[in-house]
């Protein structure tokens, strides 16, 4: 049978090796999933809650082992891993504590002498999950979708198995019944035939763009509903009367946290011209005394990429860019030495139809492009293929939020970066995806909304 070895891309060092299942195997532990749903469903909101909030108090204990487990297999720095492990308990007890605001029945005034809408759990959902946020991308599914009376499997990335399998575990010892939430180790050249079980009922994915157009096509054959949840270069318009302290600090961690690893960073930097030189000197100073190191460390700022493979390709986005004319402000080297890092790189005077400008870089290497006035970054920043988060830095709220409105993008954040809270849906337009995650938008993605009319 297969393997997946888990290296650790700080040291470039194995740290572990997980048995893969087969086909055969994984479609058992499916069905076993239908059965958990035929029960688990029964079970009112506040009997889940119980499970849910078990689950919390498992992360509570857990945090640290979970946080030096996501560091080891993917990078990320221990501070920040350890505020994923946050970020998982919070959702969790938001949808245990908020089940009956975002799910009861609706009563709908009509002739009947009752009519209301209620929301149905529909079965089992297959999770395809990404390697960057190895806890909270998965609990981001789970929790509402758990919540709802569904059940999960998950195809995690094959390069954070530790974390898929602790994950199971944790529900396991949640007390959770077996069965209702599910690794399947298998390889990605077999989602097919799980997608295509009779028991699975739908589908979401949070990854690369091809990955997401090989399963919705899948589902979309077998008519199976999917929820995407894809890439991004997200813009940040930084006006003319921005602050422009704040705006590079949130550009330098904007750019650098997860190791420059997360859907919603901001990428692309459309800067109006009055103050775009003050910009890019300020921001390349501030990128420069970032410190790259090991993720291990507290005082890290930002540690290597998760995979070689990533590191190689990023650099050939850069060097691709330069080629095309974009200029080379900081980094774009390879480092000496183990390890996938990659050093903070910034490329300037960047322009439509250069590879920095029209795809993502989904690493450490921020995109700084000049634009002459308010109507033209908000022309730079929508002609994107992307729209999955976006940001405006500006002095003045009343103008941000007029330029905010005119961003195409699932979210878009004045003075503030975009980040994920349970409280707001979550999700993208174009080609970042479709459907929403978290809030009371994401949990009735994979309900069956139903009506129920008593003439
Ligand atoms: P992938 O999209 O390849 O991986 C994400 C998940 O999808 C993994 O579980 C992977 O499994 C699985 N997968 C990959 N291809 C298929 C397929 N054809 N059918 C079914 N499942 C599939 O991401 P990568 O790790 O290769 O990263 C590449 C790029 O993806 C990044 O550079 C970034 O642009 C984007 N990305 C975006 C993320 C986001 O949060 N939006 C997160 C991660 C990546 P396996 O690991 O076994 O290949």
């Amino acid at each position: 049978m297969a393997t997946t070895t888990i290296i650790n891309p700080a040291t470039g060092k194995k740290v572990a090796e997980y048995q893969r299942i087969d086909v055969s195997e994984a479609k058992q532990k499916v069905a076993q999933s239908k059965n958990t749903f035929d029960s688990w469903k029964k079970l009112s909101y506040d009997e889940r809650a119980t499970y849910m909030r078990k689950l919390a108090k498992v992360f509570e204990k857990n945090k640290e082992t979970y946080a030096q487990l996501a560091t080891q297999e993917m990078g990320k720095t221990i501070t920040q891993a350890r505020k994923e492990m946050d970020k998982c308990i919070l959702i969790i007890n938001y949808y245990a504590d908020n089940i009956h605001t975002l799910l009861d029945n609706e009563n709908v005034k009509t002739e009947a002498t009752k009519s209301y809408v209620t929301f149905m759990p529909i079965g089992v959902i297959l999770a395809v999950m990404p390697w960057n946020f190895p806890f909270y991308q998965v609990i981001r599914f789970a929790a509402p979708a758990l919540m709802a009376g569904n059940t999960g499997v998950l195809k995690h990335a094959s390069n954070v198995q530790g974390s898929a399998f602790a994950l199971e575990e944790a529900f396991r010892e949640a007390g959770f019944p077996e069965g209702a939430f599910t690794n399947l180790n298998i390889s990605a050249g077999n989602v097919k035939d799980i997608i295509e079980d009779k028991n699975i009922v739908a589908v979401t994915l949070t990854g690369s763009d091809p990955a997401g157009r090989s399963v919705a096509s899948i589902a979309g054959q077998n008519l199976k509903k999917t929820v995407l949840e894809l890439g991004g270069s997200d813009a940040y318009v930084i006006l003319d009367d921005a602050d422009l302290e704040q705006a590079t600090d949130l550009a330098t961690f904007g750019r650098l946290q997860n190791n420059g690893q997360t859907c919603v960073a901001a990428k692309r930097f459309v800067v109006l011209d009055a103050i775009y030189d003050q910009f890019l000197k300020l921001y390349t100073e501030k990128m420069e005394a970032a410190k790259m190191g090991d993720p291990t460390d507290e005082s890290t700022y930002y540690g290597p990429m998760a995979r070689l493979d990533l590191r190689d390709e990023i650099h050939e986005q850069v060097n691709k860019t330069i080629s095309q004319g974009g200029k080379l402000v900081l980094g774009g080297n390879v480092p000496e030495g183990e390890g996938a890092y990659y050093p903070a790189t910034i490329l300037a005077d960047l322009k439509p139809g250069m590879e920095a400008f029209d795809n993502e870089l989904f690493g450490p290497v921020a995109s700084v492009i000049r634009a002459k006035d308010e109507a033209e970054a908000i022309e730079l920043a929508n002609n994107s293929q992307f729209g999955l988060g976006s940001g405006v830095i500006t002095g003045n709220k009343e103008r941000g939020e007029k330029v905010a409105l005119q961003l195409e993008a699932g979210s878009s954040f004045v003075n503030k970066l975009v980040v994920s809270d349970p409280r707001l849906p979550f999700g993208g337009i174009k080609n970042s995806g479709y459907g929403r995650e978290l809030s009371g938008y994401g949990i009735r993605e994979f309900v069956n909304t139903k009506s129920i009319w008593i003439d």
